[in-house]
């Protein structure tokens, strides 16, 4: 397998506060990768460093082999890049559909009804097709977490960072969300799933990496990762 990302001794700081300190990972194009680490441990930082919403002040970041360190969020996720964000914020007032068409239009330079048989398409794929036309303040927890995936697909990216979308879901809601990526990867693309609910990151990922305070304290198959003492001292509060 090629690398997909490449994050070489990366650096974020907010003020004196070091985010993040020399951060290198490789993700294979392909790869199902897990993120974990505690709450304030970095992991959104460092998605939205590589998806360019924040700059790092050092380290660098190759995305299919080119350096994409000081390129604007949408020239990255022209490239290839989409995150799905923690909490999302669909346009309330307008429908899924609607919601969609935004991201499809723009993102992907469709026409109207290419955009719309594009996001049609998505919304079949992640089981949201009966909600088309209904709006999106009406839609439940894990309708709003899929809407958030669907609208991060509008790129066709080659690398979904998936950013605890499974949060406060039941066990139920948690499989379906799991299919969704499984499936998403199935056809060809790279996901990063950051997420706490540990079950979840070791059924779909092929190899974890550990956060805390800024740091990669851990990275292995998802077996050995939690046996590792500083994982559990500091992921499983043991
Ligand atoms: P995680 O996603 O692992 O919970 P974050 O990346 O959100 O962690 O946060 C890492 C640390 O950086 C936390 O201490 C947080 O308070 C701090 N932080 C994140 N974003 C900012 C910001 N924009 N300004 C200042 N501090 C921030
Ligand atoms: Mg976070």
């Amino acid at each position: 397998m090629s690398e997909l990302l490449e994050i070489n001794s990366l650096s974020k700081s907010f003020g004196g506060f070091a985010a993040l300190t020399d951060v290198t990972l490789a993700i294979a194009e392909g790869e199902r990768f897990g993120l974990i680490g505690p709450n304030g441990s970095g992991k959104t930082t460092l998605i939205n460093c590589v998806s360019g919403m924040l700059r790092n002040e050092a380290g660098s970041i190759r995305f299919s082999g080119e350096e994409v360190r000081r390129l604007p969020a949408y020239q990255r996720t022209r490239r290839g890049i989409a995150r799905s964000f923690q909490i999302p914020r669909p346009f309330r007032s307008m429908t899924v559909l609607e919601n969609l068409l935004v991201p499809y239009q723009y993102v992907g330079h469709l026409r109207d009804d290419e955009a719309r048989a594009q996001a049609l398409e998505v919304l079949r794929d992640l089981g949201l097709s009966q909600k088309a036309e209904a709006l999106s303040s009406t839609l439940s927890q894990v309708e709003l977490r899929k809407l958030e995936l669907a609208r991060a697909m509008a790129a066709r990216p080659k690398l979904l960072i998936s950013d605890e979308a499974m949060a406060g879901l039941s066990g139920s809601e948690v499989d379906e969300v799991l299919k969704i990526l499984f499936d998403l990867n199935a056809k060809g693309i790279t996901v990063i799933m950051i997420e706490h609910i540990m079950q979840a990151v070791m059924r779909f990922s092929q190899r974890v990496v550990c956060l805390d305070a800024g740091r990669i304290i851990c990275e292995g198959a998802p077996e050995s990762i939690v046996k590792e003492p500083e994982v559990q001292r500091a992921y499983l509060g043991a």
